[in-house]
């Protein structure tokens, strides 16, 4: 089922920890577990500049001890960049998705996606051109990160600035897009900028499901489902925004999914969960699970 199909067809999914009694024995029964979360305002509570985004303290013991479990993967699914996730988070023996799935780190081995050269010349004039155009618009904040930029207007006062912003970022990669170059995807007060290759978190949770050498064009199908076996491994997957979308789609046929925040967004997850309190509540419902095997 297409991720447009899934959302048609949503009436408000039913809460996480309320559903327990049916996830449980699934939990419970699967010989090895792959915990997937994405990081900004899933784990770590949504801040007004990017870079001030921190691991909550009891929420880094919580994933710690969770990591530690035996059959139990964690991994930390993000659109930031391998590097700044892996400070961020801070432990060893969890597995890291950056870059909406472009690299990852697995025990210390790190994948790249085969034409990430490529898309990084790309985005590399892209972050130049829009460095000198949106330099004067008070607020917004450029994140390079390699294979994607990512254009922050959180801090931007008035929607005249926004406004103005959005129309100089356009004259820049409109050319782009309609050249196939590029596209543009939305999030909270974020605008990114992508290679034009479909990719995204859902793509990096198949390639980690599927293993480093998988032929990446065979792991998702059309709609961007996992297309691999996912040999005894329940994965969930738990994110907060619309890039965290592409990662419910992959798992949803196999796994647990579920978004964070209102009843009211349309999405491809099965269930929700109202806050970041309820994320590690049912983290730690999961960890209890994991203490008895
Ligand atoms: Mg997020």
């Amino acid at each position: 089922m297409s991720a447009t199909k899934a959302r048609k067809k949503a009436s408000p999914a039913p809460n996480l920890i309320a559903s327990w009694l049916k996830v449980q024995p699934r939990i419970a029964g699967a010989p090895r577990l792959l915990i997937a979360l994405d990081f900004d305002g899933t784990l770590s509570p949504i801040v007004k500049h990017h870079a001030d985004a921190r691991l909550p303290l009891e929420t880094k013991r919580l994933l710690q001890r969770l990591s530690r479990r035996r059959g139990v993967e964690v991994a930390i699914v993000s659109g930031r960049a391998l590097e700044d996730l892996k400070e961020r988070v801070g432990l060893r023996g969890v597995t890291y998705i950056a870059t909406h799935g472009f690299d990852m780190e697995r025990r210390g081995k790190v994948w790249r996606h085969p034409r990430a050269p490529e898309f990084k010349r790309v985005i590399g004039q892209v972050t130049e051109a829009l460095q000198w155009e949106l330099a004067t618009f008070a607020g917004v904040n450029l994140e390079p990160k390699g294979y994607t930029l990512a254009v922050h207007y959180r801090q931007a006062h008035s929607a005249k600035i926004v406004a103005g912003m959005k129309a100089a970022f356009w004259q820049v990669v409109q050319p782009l897009v309609e050249a196939g170059e590029i596209r543009i995807t939305y999030g909270k007060r974020v605008l990114e900028v992508r290679p034009a290759e479909e990719w995204g978190k859902g793509h990096g949770l198949a390639v980690l499901l599927a293993g480093p050498r998988a032929d990446i064009t065979k792991v998702a199908d059309r709609t961007g489902a996992f297309t691999g076996a996912a040999q005894g491994v329940l994965p969930l997957y738990i994110g907060d925004d619309e890039t965290d979308e592409d990662g419910f789609t992959a798992i949803r046929h196999v796994g647990i999914t579920a978004r964070v925040g209102g009843a009211t967004k349309p999405s491809a997850a099965e269930y929700r969960l109202a806050s970041l309190a309820e994320v590690r509540r049912f983290l730690e419902m999961v960890d209890g699970e994991m203490i008895r095997r």
